[in-house]
């Protein structure tokens, strides 16, 4: 068995994973959440809420799977949002083209048909009419078409930052790869925007000295600080350099191995339609080699022109110089007598059609079109004229920075980093080295033996942790041995034992799962004393 064997075992056995669907023969790229598993996800996205909602004081929205049709072909996922395929004309497996060896099928040798395959599910909304939708391929989208709200509720001030946590959907060819490639999956975005010419972030002093490992677009690897790289304009700017250092510490924190962490470059022909920059945060895995989990993307003004085009909803903020600039700017002005004797009834529409014409060099002749009909206006009929304008400020786009999560790799990642086996007396053993604020259940409670009143203090014991919000969890059955192996294999950082001193002088054990070391700590000191190791 291979580590990642080793792991989905585990995973199915003590409640994390289950391939979904199994007892009706399974379906490949989903995976259910078991009890412990959904405990251990729900805590990697609280983490994230802790970085980006509390200290980047961002705030979260939450909008609907269903997407219109529209919303998605102006965001241009519809044309876009493709794999090139290749389809055995023998036994119908599909490919993506960039996996494939050869033109024969990898499994039956069979000749292939190229093709290619849209990645959303499609559906449909209403029973009647129906209107064709899709299933969101990411949260995004959610978040651009909400802008004029949410530029509303931030008081009309950029930058400003918006979450969403929630499934994204894609039909993906022939997912190979159990829970590292999932047709349904959690994402935790985050869209921040800018002023184009102002993507800053205020925090970037503190974090300029974070090192990361690049893999650039021209396959350099090199390890430099971010306020270096972007001085040598290997990082196009210093907020997508803020938030590559703050992936970094965020996977730390939830328990990515340090060392197995790099940021690689999208090259040009890599790039999703949307993004003119784009860094995946790899983490690396002893059976896949380096996998994106996280992309960090300059989307730049592209999702926000599109939703504007498309709907003609205004989606450009106004911003007020901090002095107003006098403009000198050309203009017409007709000569009424002359264009009211000539044109007549025509003569109101003619006016109105010039005030909206700039001019930028001299001319001679004016072409001008009412209705289908084209006039052409000579020297005589207008003059031309300089004026001064004064402007308070100019209406833009803003630009869009996204750091885009994978949770789901995330949560094997963690899994996959922090396995350890060891041996004892013969014996093997699992130990899940988590770090306590992602650990599914917090802490073990055991009574040593089942009689003479250790079980009813122990679940006495088990009540008042869970008064407290700590998910302890209490457990009497084989012995201490097993109990503590049992917990060490889930990630339980902590297990307390009732034993005959405690009926003395009111003392138990808590034992350290990475070290197995024990203390003794007064019984009613317990909750305050694990809530502050978490
Ligand atoms: P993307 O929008 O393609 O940059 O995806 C953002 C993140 O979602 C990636 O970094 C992955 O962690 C995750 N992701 C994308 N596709 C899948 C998939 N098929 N299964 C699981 N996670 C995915």
């Amino acid at each position: 068995m291979d580590i990642y064997e080793k792991i989905i075992s585990l995973a199915k056995r003590r409640g994390f994973l289950y391939p979904s669907y199994e007892i009706y023969g399974g379906e490949a790229g989903f995976y259910d959440y078991g009890p412990i598993g959904v405990l251990m996800k729900n805590n990697i996205e609280n983490r994230w809420r802790q970085f980006y909602l509390i200290k980047e004081r961002f705030f979260e929205i939450s909008t609907p799977v269903i997407t219109p049709y529209n919303v998605l072909k102006a965001s241009g996922h519809v044309d876009e949002f493709i794999d090139e395929i290749a389809t055995c004309q023998k036994c119908g497996a599909s490919f993506k083209i960039e996996d494939l060896e050869n033109e024969h099928c990898p499994i039956c040798k069979g000749n292939v048909e190229k093709g290619k395959l849209n990645l959303m599910f499609e559906t449909f909304i209403g029973a009647k009419k129906k209107e064709k939708a899709f299933l969101r391929p990411e949260t995004a989208q959610g978040i651009f078409i909400n802008f004029p709200f949410l530029y509303e509720f931030y008081r009309k001030k950029l930058p400003f930052g918006v979450i969403q946590i929630g499934k994204g959907f894609r039909n993906e060819v022939s997912p190979r790869q159990g829970v590292i490639r999932l047709r349904e999956f959690s994402m935790a975005e985050a869209e921040i925007f800018f002023e184009p010419n102002n993507k800053k972030h205020p925090k970037f002093k503190e974090m300029e000295n974070e090192k990361l490992k690049l893999i650039t677009e021209k396959d350099e690897e090199i390890f430099i600080s971010i306020g270096e790289a972007v001085n040598k304009k290997i990082i196009g700017n210093e907020a997508l350099a803020y938030y590559m250092a703050l992936t970094k510490k965020f996977l730390i924190d939830v328990g990515i191995d340090e060392n197995k962490i790099r940021f690689r470059q999208h090259k040009k022909d890599e790039l999703a339609h949307y993004a003119n920059e784009c860094w995946d945060a790899e983490l690396y895995s002893e059976r896949f080699g380096w996998v994106e989990c996280v992309g960090i993307a300059d989307r730049s003004a592209y999702d926000l022109k599109a939703h504007m085009e498309y709907t003609g909803v205004d989606m450009r903020v106004f911003k007020k110089y901090e002095m107003p600039k006098k403009i000198k700017k050309k203009i017409i002005k007709p000569r009424m007598d002359k264009i009211g004797k000539k044109y007549k009834e025509k003569t109101k529409e003619i006016i109105k059609k010039l005030k909206e014409i700039e001019i930028k060099e001299k001319i001679e002749k004016l072409r001008i079109k009412i209705g289908e009909e084209e006039i052409e206006l000579d020297k005589e009929l207008f003059e031309i004229e300089e004026v001064e304008e004064v402007i308070s400020g100019e209406k833009f786009i803003p630009h869009v920075i996204e750091p885009s999560y994978g949770i789901d790799r995330i949560f094997y990642f963690i899994l996959e980093h922090n396995y350890k086996e060891i041996e004892k007396e013969g014996e093997k053993y699992v130990i899940l080295s988590l770090p306590a604020s992602i650990a599914p259940i917090k802490v073990g409670v055991f009574p040593l033996v089942n009689k003479d009143g250790l079980p009813e203090i122990a679940k006495e014991i088990e009540e008042d942790l869970r008064k407290n919000n700590i998910i302890a969890f209490y457990d009497d059955k084989g012995s201490i041995g097993r109990r503590y192996a049992r917990m060490d294999e889930i990630g339980t950082p902590f297990c307390v034992t009732v034993d005959y001193q405690t009926k003395n002088d009111d003392t138990v054990t808590i034992r350290f799962r990475d070290t197995t070391e024990q203390i003794r700590i007064d019984r009613k000191e317990v909750p305050t004393w694990i809530a502050n190791k978490l």
